[in-house]
């Protein structure tokens, strides 16, 4: 059995963030392809968890599906807008099926919870079942959202961090923060070391939507925003090295 189960995080005292939450989109684990799911990203993307499970962190998980189908899209294509989202969610619980195999294949012990029941694929979201893996060393990989339709997987991402008191919110995205523009589209734009979370607001800064950053702020989560591309970078980021923006409420 791996080490990676069974680590105590009193073991490890200098850990700056203890339990963390990641947030990874769905784009995120569709890699060099159009559509879908990438094993290779994946399995890199797993990789990249167990090193920040080898340190002794308590990791749980939340992913989007903007790889398969968002409500949005489909609701701007005539569907009716809380069907589009059922839709949405069902394929986070895709990718989360997903990114679990791709865990268990190196050894680590993880948990899907669905906030839409569906037995016999994976466990319904308990929130105290939910801490007891993590205090057990296991992935919990929330799945379906918040299980309402009309908001996203950042929201999830937020709402699930506030209820299992996480140090941090991890949004892994595909630049190595957050910037005054888009970088892909503005060559003249700058990244920010620190932003406080109103900023995000103000700024209109496309990072989370306005649901997830006012939960993370009321409930003082600190939201990193780091690139997931880079192999090692989830682990880096946790130790404070590397490339980052942190949010949090100091100026
Ligand atoms: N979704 C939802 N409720 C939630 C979370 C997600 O209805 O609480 C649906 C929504 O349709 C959304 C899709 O699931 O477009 C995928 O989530 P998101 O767009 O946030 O994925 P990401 O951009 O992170 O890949």
């Amino acid at each position: 059995m791996s080490a990676v189960c069974s680590i105590p995080t009193s073991s490890s005292p200098n850990l700056k963030y203890r339990r963390v939450l990641l947030k990874i989109s769905g784009e995120a684990l569709m890699g060099p392809r159009e559509f879908g799911l990438d094993p290779d990203t994946v399995a890199r993307i797993a990789d990249d968890v167990k090193q920040a499970v080898d340190m002794g962190v308590q990791v749980c998980i939340v992913v989007g599906a903007g790889n398969i189908f968002r409500g949005v899209s489909g609701a701007s294509d005539g569907m009716d807008r809380t069907t589009a989202d059922h839709m949405g969610m069902l394929g986070i619980v895709i990718n989360a099926l997903c990114l679990q195999n791709a865990l268990e294949k190196i050894n680590i012990k993880t948990r899907v919870q669905s906030a839409i029941s569906m037995d016999q694929i994976c466990e319904p979201y308990i929130r105290r079942r939910a801490m007891r893996h993590m205090e057990k060393g296991r992935v919990v990989i929330f799945a379906a959202g918040t299980g309402n339709p009309y908001f996203t997987s950042d929201t999830g991402a937020s709402l699930r961090a506030s209820e299992m008191n996480c140090d941090l919110i991890a949004k892994g995205t595909k630049v190595n923060g957050i910037y005054t523009a888009d970088p892909f589209k503005d060559p003249e734009a700058k990244k920010y070391d620190k932003l406080a979370y109103m900023d995000i607001l103000t700024k209109d800064l496309k990072v989370m939507d306005a649901t997830a950053v006012s939960l993370a702020r009321e409930n003082k989560i600190p939201v990193m925003v780091f690139s997931i591309r880079e192999q090692g970078n989830f682990a880096k980021v946790l130790r404070g090295e590397g490339e980052f923006t942190i949010v949090t409420d100091e100026k």
